[in-house]
C-alpha cells in the first residue's frame, strides 16, 4: 500500500475494523517515512452456493466443514499447509462457477481426487471416511484397486 502522500510503500496498519457493510475492513494506516496517516478499505471475498446434502436437504457452503474433514485425514502427516489451503481455494471456485448446484457427495469426491496428489496416506483416510466401507475387505479392495 503506497503512501498518498510521499509515495513511499513501506506503510503499517495501527488499527483494522470491519466496516459498516460487513464485508469491507477498514484500516488506519501510517506511513513508515512521513509518518502521514490514511484509511484504506479492503473488500473481502465471499464465497457463497448451497450445497445440496445426501438427504436432499440444502444448505449454504461452509468452508470450515471442509476444513475439518481434511484435518482430520491429515493428521499428524507432513503436509503443506498452503498446498492444502491453495487446494480449497481452486475447488471453491469451481463449486461456485458451477450453475447446476453442487452436492456434498460432489464436493467430497473433488476433495478425494485431490488429495491423491497431495498426500496418499492422507488421501486413503479420506477415502475411508468417503465411501464409508461396511467391513475391512471393502477398504481392502479399495486399496488394492487404488494402488496396484
Ligand atoms: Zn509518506
Amino acid at each position: 500500500m503506497r503512501c498518498p502522500k510521499c509515495k513511499n510503500l513501506d506503510t503499517k496498519v495501527i488499527d483494522s475494523r470491519i466496516a459498516e457493510d460487513g464485508k469491507s475492513i477498514r484500516r488506519r494506516r501510517e506511513c513508515e517515512k512521513c509518518e502521514s496517516r490514511f484509511t484504506t478499505f479492503e473488500r473481502m471475498e465471499f464465497v457463497n452456493f448451497v450445497v445440496t446434502k445426501s438427504t436432499g436437504e440444502e444448505e449454504l457452503y461452509d468452508r470450515s466443514k471442509v476444513e475439518r474433514s481434511i484435518e482430520k485425514a491429515v493428521y499428524k502427516r507432513n503436509v503443506d499447509h498452503t498446498a492444502i489451503e491453495t487446494m480449497i481455494n481452486d475447488l471453491e471456485n469451481e463449486w461456485a462457477a458451477n450453475k447446476k448446484g453442487i452436492t456434498s457427495k460432489r464436493i467430497g469426491k473433488d476433495i478425494l481426487r485431490k488429495l491423491k496428489d497431495i498426500d496418499q496416506v492422507a488421501y486413503v483416510r479420506f477415502a475411508s471416511i468417503y465411501h464409508n466401507f461396511e467391513d475391512v475387505r471393502q477398504f481392502a479392495d479399495f486399496i488394492k484397486s487404488e494402488f496396484e
